[in-house]
Protein backbone atom coordinates (compact mmCIF):
# COMPACT_ATOMS: atom_id res chain seq x y z
CA UNK A 1 0.00 0.00 0.00
CA UNK A 2 1.38 3.55 -0.73
CA UNK A 3 1.56 6.92 0.41
CA UNK A 4 -1.77 8.43 0.79
CA UNK A 5 -0.97 11.34 -2.15
CA UNK A 6 -0.36 14.75 0.35
CA UNK A 7 -3.69 14.06 1.73
CA UNK A 8 -5.45 17.16 3.62
CA UNK A 9 -5.60 15.65 7.28
CA UNK A 10 -7.99 18.26 7.80
CA UNK A 11 -10.33 17.44 4.82
CA UNK A 12 -13.30 15.38 5.38
CA UNK A 13 -13.53 12.09 3.71
CA UNK A 14 -15.49 9.23 2.29
CA UNK A 15 -14.62 5.40 2.73
CA UNK A 16 -13.89 5.45 -0.59
CA UNK A 17 -11.18 8.52 -0.66
CA UNK A 18 -9.86 7.14 2.57
CA UNK A 19 -9.55 2.88 1.38
CA UNK A 20 -8.36 4.03 -2.32
CA UNK A 21 -6.00 6.22 -0.91
CA UNK A 22 -4.30 3.50 1.12
CA UNK A 23 -4.47 1.04 -1.32
CA UNK A 24 -3.28 3.73 -4.65
CA UNK A 25 0.67 2.89 -5.55
CA UNK A 26 0.82 5.57 -7.31
CA UNK A 27 -0.62 7.46 -10.18
CA UNK A 28 -0.04 6.30 -13.89
CA UNK A 29 0.80 8.99 -16.58
CA UNK A 30 -2.95 7.91 -18.23
CA UNK A 31 -4.66 9.47 -14.90
CA UNK A 32 -5.35 5.93 -13.62
CA UNK A 33 -4.27 4.92 -10.49
CA UNK A 34 -2.06 1.91 -10.04
CA UNK A 35 -4.09 0.16 -7.11
CA UNK A 36 -2.98 -2.52 -4.78
CA UNK A 37 -5.86 -5.28 -4.48
CA UNK A 38 -5.93 -7.15 -1.23
CA UNK A 39 -8.23 -10.07 -2.19
CA UNK A 40 -8.77 -11.57 -5.38
CA UNK A 41 -11.45 -14.39 -5.78
CA UNK A 42 -11.78 -16.46 -8.16
CA UNK A 43 -14.26 -18.95 -10.15
CA UNK A 44 -14.06 -21.31 -12.99
CA UNK A 45 -15.64 -19.19 -15.83
CA UNK A 46 -13.43 -15.94 -15.77
CA UNK A 47 -10.29 -17.41 -14.73
CA UNK A 48 -9.01 -20.03 -17.18
CA UNK A 49 -7.82 -17.07 -19.87
CA UNK A 50 -6.28 -15.14 -16.81
CA UNK A 51 -4.37 -18.04 -15.64
CA UNK A 52 -3.31 -18.99 -19.54
CA UNK A 53 -2.06 -15.67 -20.08
CA UNK A 54 -0.14 -15.92 -17.06
CA UNK A 55 1.29 -18.79 -18.11
CA UNK A 56 2.15 -17.50 -21.53
CA UNK A 57 4.16 -14.80 -19.84
CA UNK A 58 6.07 -17.10 -17.37
CA UNK A 59 4.70 -15.32 -14.22
CA UNK A 60 3.51 -16.70 -11.02
CA UNK A 61 0.73 -15.64 -8.97
CA UNK A 62 2.14 -12.88 -7.14
CA UNK A 63 0.11 -13.25 -3.77
CA UNK A 64 -1.54 -16.75 -3.89
CA UNK A 65 -2.32 -16.31 -0.32
CA UNK A 66 -4.83 -13.18 -1.43
CA UNK A 67 -6.38 -15.21 -3.83
CA UNK A 68 -9.05 -17.77 -2.91
CA UNK A 69 -11.56 -19.83 -5.53
CA UNK A 70 -14.69 -21.30 -5.47
CA UNK A 71 -16.41 -23.20 -8.40
CA UNK A 72 -20.57 -21.84 -8.60
CA UNK A 73 -21.55 -20.67 -11.91
CA UNK A 74 -21.52 -24.51 -13.80
CA UNK A 75 -21.93 -26.58 -11.01
CA UNK A 76 -25.21 -28.65 -11.13
CA UNK A 77 -27.60 -28.17 -8.56
CA UNK A 78 -28.42 -32.02 -8.54
CA UNK A 79 -26.40 -34.89 -9.03
CA UNK A 80 -23.04 -33.60 -9.04
CA UNK A 81 -21.04 -36.73 -9.92
CA UNK A 82 -17.55 -35.98 -11.46
CA UNK A 83 -17.18 -36.03 -14.56
CA UNK A 84 -20.04 -33.70 -15.04
CA UNK A 85 -22.20 -34.59 -17.79
CA UNK A 86 -21.76 -30.93 -19.61
CA UNK A 87 -17.89 -31.37 -20.90
CA UNK A 88 -17.12 -28.01 -21.09
CA UNK A 89 -18.55 -27.45 -17.65
CA UNK A 90 -15.99 -30.45 -16.51
CA UNK A 91 -13.07 -28.65 -18.29
CA UNK A 92 -13.95 -25.61 -16.89
CA UNK A 93 -14.33 -27.71 -13.20
CA UNK A 94 -10.77 -29.25 -14.60
CA UNK A 95 -9.12 -26.14 -15.42
CA UNK A 96 -9.88 -24.22 -12.02
CA UNK A 97 -8.88 -27.80 -9.91
CA UNK A 98 -5.19 -27.81 -12.16
CA UNK A 99 -4.37 -23.70 -11.75
CA UNK A 100 -4.88 -23.27 -8.25
CA UNK A 101 -3.30 -26.57 -7.52
CA UNK A 102 -0.16 -25.33 -9.45
CA UNK A 103 0.01 -22.03 -7.68
CA UNK A 104 -0.88 -23.07 -4.41
CA UNK A 105 -4.14 -20.95 -4.14
CA UNK A 106 -6.87 -22.57 -1.92
CA UNK A 107 -9.85 -23.69 -3.53
CA UNK A 108 -13.60 -24.06 -1.77
CA UNK A 109 -14.41 -27.33 -3.35
CA UNK A 110 -17.65 -28.89 -3.49
CA UNK A 111 -18.38 -30.99 -0.36
CA UNK A 112 -15.82 -29.42 1.16
CA UNK A 113 -18.59 -27.48 3.56
CA UNK A 114 -17.30 -24.29 2.11
CA UNK A 115 -18.45 -24.33 -1.47
CA UNK A 116 -20.87 -21.45 -2.82
CA UNK A 117 -21.36 -18.59 -4.69
CA UNK A 118 -17.84 -16.37 -4.54
CA UNK A 119 -20.33 -13.23 -3.27
CA UNK A 120 -21.95 -15.51 -0.53
CA UNK A 121 -18.99 -17.61 0.40
CA UNK A 122 -16.22 -14.49 0.56
CA UNK A 123 -18.41 -12.89 3.40
CA UNK A 124 -19.49 -15.54 5.14
CA UNK A 125 -15.79 -16.95 5.65
CA UNK A 126 -14.79 -13.85 6.89
CA UNK A 127 -12.63 -12.90 3.64
CA UNK A 128 -14.21 -9.94 2.93
CA UNK A 129 -13.31 -7.41 5.58
CA UNK A 130 -13.83 -3.43 5.72
CA UNK A 131 -11.40 -1.45 4.18
CA UNK A 132 -9.99 -3.52 1.77
CA UNK A 133 -9.83 -3.55 -1.93
CA UNK A 134 -11.65 -6.54 -3.38
CA UNK A 135 -11.24 -7.58 -7.38
CA UNK A 136 -12.99 -10.92 -9.19
CA UNK A 137 -13.58 -11.21 -12.56
CA UNK A 138 -17.93 -10.81 -12.19
CA UNK A 139 -19.73 -8.35 -12.03
CA UNK A 140 -21.41 -9.04 -8.93
CA UNK A 141 -18.27 -8.13 -6.85
CA UNK A 142 -20.02 -4.74 -5.52
CA UNK A 143 -21.74 -7.16 -3.23
CA UNK A 144 -18.91 -7.32 -0.73
CA UNK A 145 -19.07 -3.66 -0.15
CA UNK A 146 -21.88 -4.44 2.56
CA UNK A 147 -18.68 -4.63 4.48
CA UNK A 148 -17.21 -0.94 3.68
CA UNK A 149 -15.10 -2.21 0.96
CA UNK A 150 -13.84 -1.00 -2.30
CA UNK A 151 -15.30 -4.40 -4.34
CA UNK A 152 -15.53 -4.26 -8.22
CA UNK A 153 -15.75 -6.59 -11.12
CA UNK A 154 -12.76 -7.19 -13.77
CA UNK A 155 -12.20 -8.72 -16.81
CA UNK A 156 -10.23 -11.45 -17.72
CA UNK A 157 -7.14 -9.70 -18.78
CA UNK A 158 -7.76 -7.89 -15.81
CA UNK A 159 -7.81 -10.87 -13.94
CA UNK A 160 -4.31 -11.88 -15.29
CA UNK A 161 -3.31 -8.52 -14.20
CA UNK A 162 -4.08 -9.06 -10.42
CA UNK A 163 -2.79 -13.14 -10.68
CA UNK A 164 0.42 -11.24 -12.04
CA UNK A 165 0.96 -8.20 -10.07
CA UNK A 166 -1.75 -8.14 -7.20
CA UNK A 167 -2.60 -4.46 -9.00
CA UNK A 168 -5.31 -2.91 -11.41
CA UNK A 169 -4.89 0.40 -13.47
CA UNK A 170 -8.16 2.33 -12.28
CA UNK A 171 -10.01 5.72 -13.47
CA UNK A 172 -11.12 6.46 -9.94
CA UNK A 173 -14.73 7.31 -9.83
CA UNK A 174 -16.94 9.97 -8.10
CA UNK A 175 -18.42 9.38 -5.07
CA UNK A 176 -22.47 9.41 -4.83
CA UNK A 177 -24.12 9.08 -1.67
CA UNK A 178 -28.16 7.47 -1.75
CA UNK A 179 -29.77 8.24 1.33
CA UNK A 180 -32.78 5.98 2.38
CA UNK A 181 -34.50 7.56 5.46
CA UNK A 182 -37.42 6.45 7.37
CA UNK A 183 -38.04 2.83 7.07
CA UNK A 184 -39.53 0.31 5.10
CA UNK A 185 -43.21 -1.20 5.33
CA UNK A 186 -44.05 -4.73 6.44
CA UNK A 187 -43.07 -7.08 2.97
CA UNK A 188 -40.41 -4.77 1.70
CA UNK A 189 -37.03 -5.79 1.57
CA UNK A 190 -33.28 -4.80 0.75
CA UNK A 191 -34.34 -5.99 -2.94
CA UNK A 192 -36.87 -3.76 -3.03
CA UNK A 193 -34.56 -0.72 -2.29
CA UNK A 194 -32.17 -1.73 -4.49
CA UNK A 195 -34.84 -1.92 -7.68
CA UNK A 196 -36.41 0.88 -6.48
CA UNK A 197 -33.17 2.79 -6.40
CA UNK A 198 -32.31 1.81 -9.75
CA UNK A 199 -35.86 2.44 -10.77
CA UNK A 200 -35.11 6.03 -10.14
CA UNK A 201 -31.40 7.10 -10.97
CA UNK A 202 -31.30 4.82 -14.20
CA UNK A 203 -29.31 1.65 -15.27
CA UNK A 204 -27.00 4.04 -16.43
CA UNK A 205 -27.46 6.56 -13.91
CA UNK A 206 -24.59 4.66 -11.64
CA UNK A 207 -21.60 4.89 -14.27
CA UNK A 208 -18.81 7.08 -13.42
CA UNK A 209 -19.70 6.34 -9.79
CA UNK A 210 -18.93 4.74 -6.62
CA UNK A 211 -22.78 4.36 -4.70
CA UNK A 212 -21.98 4.77 -0.78
CA UNK A 213 -25.22 3.81 0.39
CA UNK A 214 -26.78 5.43 3.87
CA UNK A 215 -29.00 6.73 6.38
CA UNK A 216 -31.26 5.21 8.90
CA UNK A 217 -33.15 2.10 6.29
CA UNK A 218 -29.68 0.67 5.43
CA UNK A 219 -28.21 1.73 9.11
CA UNK A 220 -31.07 -0.96 10.58
CA UNK A 221 -30.23 -3.37 7.85
CA UNK A 222 -28.41 -6.49 8.83
CA UNK A 223 -25.05 -8.02 6.57
CA UNK A 224 -27.32 -9.87 4.62
CA UNK A 225 -29.98 -6.95 3.63
CA UNK A 226 -26.61 -4.78 3.38
CA UNK A 227 -25.49 -7.39 0.79
CA UNK A 228 -28.36 -8.03 -1.21
CA UNK A 229 -28.27 -3.79 -1.94
CA UNK A 230 -24.63 -3.38 -2.83
CA UNK A 231 -24.92 -6.65 -5.14
CA UNK A 232 -27.23 -4.78 -7.66
CA UNK A 233 -24.92 -1.17 -7.61
CA UNK A 234 -23.75 -2.68 -10.47
CA UNK A 235 -26.97 -3.02 -12.37
CA UNK A 236 -27.85 0.77 -11.58
CA UNK A 237 -24.26 1.32 -13.62
CA UNK A 238 -21.87 1.81 -10.25
CA UNK A 239 -19.07 -0.46 -10.29
CA UNK A 240 -18.88 -0.26 -6.67
CA UNK A 241 -21.45 0.08 -3.75
CA UNK A 242 -20.67 -0.15 -0.46
CA UNK A 243 -22.09 0.78 3.29
CA UNK A 244 -20.24 2.14 6.33
CA UNK A 245 -18.95 -0.44 8.54
CA UNK A 246 -20.52 -0.34 11.99
CA UNK A 247 -21.30 -2.64 14.73
CA UNK A 248 -23.18 -4.89 13.11
CA UNK A 249 -20.44 -5.39 10.62
CA UNK A 250 -18.42 -6.17 13.32
CA UNK A 251 -20.53 -9.14 14.94
CA UNK A 252 -21.12 -10.19 11.78
CA UNK A 253 -17.61 -10.77 11.50
CA UNK A 254 -16.22 -11.70 14.90
CA UNK A 255 -15.33 -15.58 14.92
CA UNK A 256 -15.69 -15.71 10.81
CA UNK A 257 -12.97 -18.33 10.15
CA UNK A 258 -10.84 -15.96 8.06
CA UNK A 259 -11.47 -13.03 9.68
CA UNK A 260 -8.86 -12.18 12.60
CA UNK A 261 -8.72 -13.73 15.80
CA UNK A 262 -8.50 -12.62 19.45
CA UNK A 263 -6.07 -9.37 19.92
CA UNK A 264 -5.84 -9.17 16.27
CA UNK A 265 -9.79 -8.49 16.11
CA UNK A 266 -9.60 -5.33 18.43
CA UNK A 267 -6.77 -4.15 16.65
CA UNK A 268 -8.85 -4.55 13.49
CA UNK A 269 -11.67 -2.96 14.94
CA UNK A 270 -10.07 0.13 15.51
CA UNK A 271 -8.35 0.60 11.85
CA UNK A 272 -12.05 -0.47 10.96
CA UNK A 273 -14.05 2.26 12.41
CA UNK A 274 -11.17 4.56 11.44
CA UNK A 275 -12.30 3.74 7.73
CA UNK A 276 -15.85 4.77 7.78
CA UNK A 277 -16.53 8.04 5.79
CA UNK A 278 -16.13 11.22 8.05
CA UNK A 279 -20.09 12.78 9.59
CA UNK A 280 -19.03 15.82 7.20
CA UNK A 281 -17.43 14.21 4.39
CA UNK A 282 -17.52 15.76 0.81
CA UNK A 283 -19.57 13.81 -1.93
CA UNK A 284 -19.93 14.56 -5.49
CA UNK A 285 -23.57 13.98 -5.09
CA UNK A 286 -25.97 13.03 -2.72
CA UNK A 287 -29.75 11.62 -3.07
CA UNK A 288 -32.23 10.98 -0.56
CA UNK A 289 -35.16 8.76 -0.73
CA UNK A 290 -37.91 7.85 1.31
CA UNK A 291 -37.86 4.48 2.68
CA UNK A 292 -41.54 4.77 3.27
CA UNK A 293 -42.28 5.43 -0.31
CA UNK A 294 -40.82 2.22 -1.45
CA UNK A 295 -43.33 -1.02 -2.54
CA UNK A 296 -42.90 -4.57 -3.20
CA UNK A 297 -41.04 -4.01 -6.63
CA UNK A 298 -41.04 -5.81 -9.85
CA UNK A 299 -39.32 -6.11 -12.98
CA UNK A 300 -41.66 -5.62 -16.08
CA UNK A 301 -38.91 -5.28 -18.79
CA UNK A 302 -35.33 -6.52 -19.98
CA UNK A 303 -33.69 -4.20 -17.48
CA UNK A 304 -33.56 -4.41 -13.69
CA UNK A 305 -34.75 -0.11 -14.36
CA UNK A 306 -38.02 -1.65 -15.81
CA UNK A 307 -39.33 -1.78 -12.45
CA UNK A 308 -42.75 -1.05 -10.46
CA UNK A 309 -44.21 -1.20 -7.25
CA UNK A 310 -46.54 -4.05 -7.66
CA UNK A 311 -49.29 -2.48 -7.16
CA UNK A 312 -48.81 -0.22 -10.39
CA UNK A 313 -49.17 -0.65 -13.48
CA UNK A 314 -46.81 -1.43 -16.75
CA UNK A 315 -46.03 2.05 -17.77
CA UNK A 316 -47.49 3.46 -20.89
CA UNK A 317 -45.02 4.59 -23.73
CA UNK A 318 -45.84 7.95 -23.60
CA UNK A 319 -45.43 8.07 -19.70
CA UNK A 320 -41.43 7.13 -20.54
CA UNK A 321 -38.92 9.59 -21.31
CA UNK A 322 -38.16 9.90 -25.06
CA UNK A 323 -34.34 7.65 -24.78
CA UNK A 324 -36.01 4.99 -22.86
CA UNK A 325 -38.96 4.62 -25.68
CA UNK A 326 -37.00 2.17 -27.84
CA UNK A 327 -35.70 -0.18 -25.30
CA UNK A 328 -39.55 -0.37 -23.59
CA UNK A 329 -40.80 -1.14 -27.11
CA UNK A 330 -38.26 -3.80 -27.41
CA UNK A 331 -39.23 -4.95 -23.62
CA UNK A 332 -43.08 -4.89 -24.56
CA UNK A 333 -42.03 -7.27 -27.23
CA UNK A 334 -40.55 -9.29 -25.87
CA UNK A 335 -42.18 -9.88 -22.47
CA UNK A 336 -45.76 -9.72 -24.26
CA UNK A 337 -47.02 -7.77 -21.16
CA UNK A 338 -49.09 -4.84 -22.10
CA UNK A 339 -48.38 -1.42 -21.41
CA UNK A 340 -50.89 0.28 -19.29
CA UNK A 341 -52.18 -3.14 -17.18
CA UNK A 342 -51.39 -4.13 -13.56
CA UNK A 343 -48.37 -6.15 -13.49
CA UNK A 344 -50.20 -8.41 -10.64
CA UNK A 345 -52.01 -10.91 -11.84
CA UNK A 346 -49.19 -12.04 -14.50
CA UNK A 347 -48.88 -15.74 -15.02
CA UNK A 348 -45.51 -17.43 -14.12
CA UNK A 349 -44.51 -20.77 -14.96
CA UNK A 350 -41.13 -21.21 -12.55
CA UNK A 351 -40.48 -19.49 -9.70
CA UNK A 352 -36.62 -19.30 -8.42
CA UNK A 353 -35.15 -18.56 -5.08
CA UNK A 354 -31.59 -18.40 -5.39
CA UNK A 355 -28.46 -16.27 -6.89
CA UNK A 356 -25.47 -13.88 -4.97
CA UNK A 357 -28.57 -11.17 -4.43
CA UNK A 358 -30.86 -13.58 -2.61
CA UNK A 359 -29.44 -16.83 -1.47
CA UNK A 360 -28.64 -16.42 2.01
CA UNK A 361 -30.24 -18.15 5.28
CA UNK A 362 -32.43 -15.03 6.12
CA UNK A 363 -33.36 -14.84 2.20
CA UNK A 364 -34.55 -18.36 2.32
CA UNK A 365 -35.83 -17.90 6.14
CA UNK A 366 -38.22 -14.81 4.78
CA UNK A 367 -39.57 -16.74 2.04
CA UNK A 368 -40.20 -20.23 4.18
CA UNK A 369 -42.43 -17.47 6.37
CA UNK A 370 -44.30 -17.36 3.21
CA UNK A 371 -44.60 -20.65 2.09
CA UNK A 372 -44.97 -22.64 5.32
CA UNK A 373 -48.56 -24.34 5.57
CA UNK A 374 -49.37 -23.81 1.70
CA UNK A 375 -48.83 -25.40 -1.70
CA UNK A 376 -46.89 -24.08 -4.84
CA UNK A 377 -49.58 -23.48 -7.78
CA UNK A 378 -50.55 -26.33 -9.95
CA UNK A 379 -47.78 -26.23 -12.92
CA UNK A 380 -45.71 -24.02 -11.21
CA UNK A 381 -41.89 -25.01 -10.88
CA UNK A 382 -40.44 -23.75 -7.63
CA UNK A 383 -36.16 -24.19 -7.14
CA UNK A 384 -34.92 -23.07 -3.81
CA UNK A 385 -30.88 -23.02 -4.57
CA UNK A 386 -29.17 -21.85 -0.93
CA UNK A 387 -25.96 -19.68 -2.04
CA UNK A 388 -23.32 -22.10 -0.31
CA UNK A 389 -23.19 -25.24 1.13
CA UNK A 390 -22.83 -24.01 4.54
CA UNK A 391 -26.37 -21.48 4.06
CA UNK A 392 -27.89 -25.40 3.14
CA UNK A 393 -26.71 -27.01 6.07
CA UNK A 394 -27.76 -24.40 8.37
CA UNK A 395 -31.48 -24.31 6.40
CA UNK A 396 -31.68 -27.90 6.89
CA UNK A 397 -30.81 -27.45 11.03
CA UNK A 398 -33.56 -24.93 10.84
CA UNK A 399 -35.94 -27.36 8.92
CA UNK A 400 -36.60 -24.96 6.13
CA UNK A 401 -35.69 -27.34 3.73
CA UNK A 402 -39.00 -29.75 5.08
CA UNK A 403 -41.25 -26.65 4.80
CA UNK A 404 -39.92 -25.93 1.20
CA UNK A 405 -40.42 -29.52 0.20
CA UNK A 406 -43.92 -30.23 1.73
CA UNK A 407 -45.12 -26.89 -0.03
CA UNK A 408 -43.88 -28.75 -3.27
CA UNK A 409 -40.45 -26.64 -3.83
CA UNK A 410 -37.07 -28.60 -5.34
CA UNK A 411 -34.49 -27.98 -2.56
CA UNK A 412 -31.05 -28.21 -4.39
CA UNK A 413 -27.03 -28.15 -3.91
CA UNK A 414 -25.38 -24.72 -3.88
CA UNK A 415 -24.82 -22.61 -6.45
CA UNK A 416 -25.29 -19.56 -9.35
CA UNK A 417 -27.88 -22.34 -10.74
CA UNK A 418 -30.71 -20.34 -12.45
CA UNK A 419 -29.39 -16.84 -11.76
CA UNK A 420 -27.14 -17.16 -15.33
CA UNK A 421 -28.33 -21.03 -16.52
CA UNK A 422 -24.59 -22.02 -17.49
CA UNK A 423 -25.87 -25.43 -15.43
CA UNK A 424 -28.93 -27.74 -16.30
CA UNK A 425 -31.53 -25.54 -14.59
CA UNK A 426 -32.67 -23.54 -17.07
CA UNK A 427 -35.87 -22.25 -18.55
CA UNK A 428 -37.95 -23.85 -21.23
CA UNK A 429 -39.28 -22.11 -23.92
CA UNK A 430 -40.81 -18.80 -23.42
CA UNK A 431 -41.12 -19.53 -19.95
CA UNK A 432 -41.65 -16.36 -17.19
CA UNK A 433 -39.95 -17.11 -14.32
CA UNK A 434 -40.05 -15.25 -10.85
CA UNK A 435 -36.98 -15.01 -9.72
CA UNK A 436 -34.96 -13.63 -7.04
CA UNK A 437 -31.79 -13.27 -9.26
CA UNK A 438 -30.71 -9.32 -10.28
CA UNK A 439 -30.82 -9.94 -14.42
CA UNK A 440 -33.73 -10.16 -16.57
CA UNK A 441 -32.19 -9.61 -19.90
CA UNK A 442 -33.26 -11.36 -23.08
CA UNK A 443 -32.70 -14.83 -22.39
CA UNK A 444 -30.58 -14.72 -19.17
CA UNK A 445 -31.94 -17.39 -17.79
CA UNK A 446 -30.87 -20.49 -20.30
CA UNK A 447 -34.01 -19.95 -22.71
CA UNK A 448 -33.03 -17.79 -25.41
CA UNK A 449 -37.04 -16.69 -25.27
CA UNK A 450 -36.99 -17.18 -21.42
CA UNK A 451 -38.65 -14.55 -19.41
CA UNK A 452 -37.78 -13.10 -16.17
CA UNK A 453 -39.65 -11.00 -13.55
CA UNK A 454 -36.96 -9.96 -10.80
CA UNK A 455 -38.65 -9.54 -7.15
CA UNK A 456 -37.67 -10.11 -3.63
CA UNK A 457 -37.26 -14.14 -2.29
CA UNK A 458 -40.89 -12.88 -0.13
CA UNK A 459 -42.63 -12.36 -3.55
CA UNK A 460 -41.10 -14.99 -5.12
CA UNK A 461 -42.73 -17.17 -2.69
CA UNK A 462 -45.93 -15.28 -2.99
CA UNK A 463 -45.76 -15.81 -7.04
CA UNK A 464 -44.77 -19.65 -6.59
CA UNK A 465 -47.73 -20.28 -4.47
CA UNK A 466 -50.21 -18.20 -5.73
CA UNK A 467 -49.00 -19.17 -10.08
CA UNK A 468 -49.13 -15.41 -10.69
CA UNK A 469 -47.51 -12.07 -9.74
CA UNK A 470 -48.62 -11.69 -6.07
CA UNK A 471 -48.46 -8.81 -3.84
CA UNK A 472 -46.50 -10.66 -0.61
CA UNK A 473 -48.44 -8.27 1.91
CA UNK A 474 -51.32 -9.83 1.28
CA UNK A 475 -50.12 -13.28 2.34
CA UNK A 476 -48.45 -11.69 5.72
S1 LIG B 1 -25.48 -15.90 -8.84
FE1 LIG B 1 -25.74 -15.00 -10.86
S2 LIG B 1 -25.01 -12.92 -10.73
FE2 LIG B 1 -24.30 -14.02 -8.92
S3 LIG B 1 -22.23 -14.70 -9.44
FE3 LIG B 1 -23.64 -16.37 -9.98
S4 LIG B 1 -24.22 -16.02 -12.12
FE4 LIG B 1 -23.27 -14.12 -11.35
Amino acid sequence: MGETGGQNPYEKRSLFDKVWDQHAVRELPTGQTQLFIGLHLVHEVTSPQGFQMLRAAGLPVLFPERTFATVDHIVPTIGRVRPLADSLAEEMFEALESNTAEHKIQMFHIGSGRQGIVHVIGPELGLTQPGMTIACGDSHTSTHGAFGAIAFGIGTTQVRDVLATQCLAMQRPKVRRIEVRGQLSPGVYAKDVTLHVIRTLGVKGGIGFAYEYGGSVIERFSMEERMTLCNMAIEGGARVGYVNPDEITFDYLRGRPYAPQGQAFDRALSWWRGIASDPDAAYDDVVALEGTTIAPTVTWGIHPGHAIGVDECIPKLSELPDDERDTAERAFAYMDLKPGAPLAGTPIDVAFIGSCTNSRISDLRTAAQVVEGRHVAAGVRALVVPGSEAVKRQAEEEGLHLVFRAAGFEWREAGCSMCLAMNPDKLRGREICASSSNRNFPGRQGSPSGRTLLMSPAMVAAAALEGRVTDVRELL
